[in-house]
């Protein structure tokens, strides 16, 4: 497996729940020409699903106008209400992921191919819906801290979530290197995070120092991960 142009090492993102700071990160990774899948909720993407996080206010956009902000980015599935799967019977696990489809390919006129499972849990039982309904990968919480091709694509690791302490190291050692066979480095989060640290300058700067590399393919999801099937 290679990336395009024979290179050899790919960078892909992974944001969740679809908020509000969604139009920040967009605008970021745009100009620095990144890709990004973007898992949503479409049974509550609705500027009337909101909390707070650390005295900042997160709110879930609506759904007009997102085919637009997304353009050109990749919507993966991450269930109709953002519950714990596995603690629901069969019948609601598929309803959580077949109606999410449903709604997420009409919303974006796109095919669906991805997840990230709400939380990060599963069982069994929602590993055999999604192969039913032709999911080709779903991402877990879980950090590798390395860039290795994996062989089980749904139960995938990321890399490291953003706030990841060797975030740095882990760019500075994919930047440098000089695989002989493909890596990927994996990066997720949610967007609000940044305003809930204060941390949009650091994010900047990552991605500023990961783009415009020539020995590096930029991918969403499914463009990284599903090259050989
Ligand atoms: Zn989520």
């Amino acid at each position: 497996m290679f990336f395009p142009n024979n290179k050899l090492k790919a960078l892909t993102f992974s944001y969740d729940d679809g908020v509000e700071q969604d139009r920040r990160l967009v605008k970021l990774f745009n100009k620095y020409h990144l890709k990004c899948t973007f898992n949503l909720n479409s049974g509550i993407q609705s500027g009337s699903s909101r909390w707070e996080n650390q005295g900042v206010s997160v709110a879930r956009m609506n759904v007009q106008g997102l085919k637009e902000l997304y353009k050109g980015h990749e919507i993966a599935v991450h269930s109709l209400t953002h519950p714990k799967l596995e603690k629901l019977d069969t019948e609601t696990i598929e309803n959580e992921i077949v109606q999410d489809i449903i709604n997420l390919q009409n919303i974006f006129d796109c095919k669906i191919q991805g997840m990230a499972y709400p939380y990060g849990t599963y069982d069994n039982r929602v590993i055999n819906v999604l192969k039913e309904n032709n999911i080709k990968y779903a991402r877990t919480v879980k950090e590798s801290e390395n860039f290795n091709i994996q062989s089980n694509l749904l139960e995938l690791e990321a890399t490291c979530h953003h706030t990841n302490a060797n975030l740095m190291k882990l760019a500075e050692e994919f930047v440098s290197m000089n695989p002989e066979e493909p890596k990927i480095f994996y990066i997720w989060g949610h967007s609000y995070e940044f305003d809930v640290e204060g941390r949009w300058d650091r994010m900047e700067k990552l991605c500023a120092f990961l783009s415009n590399r020539e020995d590096i393919f930029y991918g969403t999801n499914s463009e990284v991960l599903l090259r050989n099937s």
